[in-house]
C-alpha cells in the first residue's frame, strides 16, 4: 500500500506515521528527516538548513530527487508511507506522474485535521523537549502559513479523486491511531 499522510506541523504526524508504518510493515519516508540527515558541512546541507530554519519549504528540485532515489530502494517496492510529502501541488503531480509511469499509484491520503490554536501550544512544547531550531514562535507561524498556502491545496488536489480520508487529530493519540487503522482497513478491503 502507498499512503500519503498530510497534516499541519504539530498535528502528531511523525508519531502516528511511525506507528502506522510499523503496523503495516512498510517503510516510513519522512522528507523532513531525510532533509535533516543531509551530511553536515556540505554546501547542500547549508542550503537545506536555510529553508528549514526559516520554516520555508525546500525547493521541489531539491526534494524530488531525494524521494525518487529512496523509492528505488527494494524495501519500497511493495509500499511506503509518505510523511510530510508531497507538500505542494507540484510535488503531488510529480509523484503521480512518477508512480503512474511504473503502473503504480497512491492508495490513500490521510488528512490529520487539528485546530490551529492547539497546534501552536503543542509546537512550543515540542521546542522545549526536542530542541528543534524550527520550533520558535516566528518559525511556527511561518510553517503554519506555508501549510495553509502551499500544502492545503494538495488536499484539494487529492480530494478531487476521492483519495482523502479525514482523521480527527484532536482526540487522544490511541484514538487517532484507531481511526487511521480503520481508514486503512476500509481502503484495503474496497
Ligand atoms: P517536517 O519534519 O516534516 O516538519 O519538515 C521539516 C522541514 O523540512 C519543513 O519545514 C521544510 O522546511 C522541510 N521539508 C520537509 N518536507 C518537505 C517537502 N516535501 N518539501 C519541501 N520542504 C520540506
Amino acid at each position: 500500500m502507498r499512503i500519503v499522510f498530510i497534516g499541519p506541523p504539530g498535528a502528531g504526524k511523525g508519531t502516528q506515521c511511525k506507528r502506522l508504518a510499523s503496523h503495516l510493515e512498510i517503510p516510513h519516508l519522512s522528507t523532513g528527516e531525510m532533509l535533516r540527515d543531509t551530511p553536515r558541512g556540505s554546501e547542500l546541507a547549508e542550503l537545506v538548513s536555510s529553508y528549514i530554519d526559516a520554516g520555508q519549504l525546500a525547493p521541489d528540485e531539491l526534494v524530488m530527487p531525494i524521494v525518487i532515489d529512496r523509492l528505488a530502494d527494494e524495501d519500497c517496492a511493495q509500499g511506503c508511507l509518505f510523511d510530510g510529502f508531497p507538500r505542494t501541488v507540484n510535488q503531488a503531480e510529480m509523484l503521480d506522474r512518477f508512480l503512474g509511469e511504473r503502473d503504480d499509484q497512491l492508495n490513500l491520503v490521510l488528512h490529520l485535521d487539528v485546530n490551529v490554536d492547539e497546534l501552536v501550544g503543542r509546537l512550543l512544547k515540542r521546542a522545549e523537549v526536542e530542541n528543534r531550531v524550527d520550533d520558535t514562535k516566528e518559525t511556527i507561524a511561518a510553517r503554519l502559513a506555508v501549510f495553509r498556502e502551499q500544502t492545503a491545496p494538495v488536499l484539494d488536489y487529492y480530494a478531487r479523486e476521492g483519495r482523502v480520508e479525514k482523521i480527527d487529530g484532536m482526540r487522544s493519540p490511541d484514538d487517532v491511531f484507531s481511526q487511521i487503522v480503520q481508514a486503512v482497513d476500509a481502503r484495503r478491503s474496497s
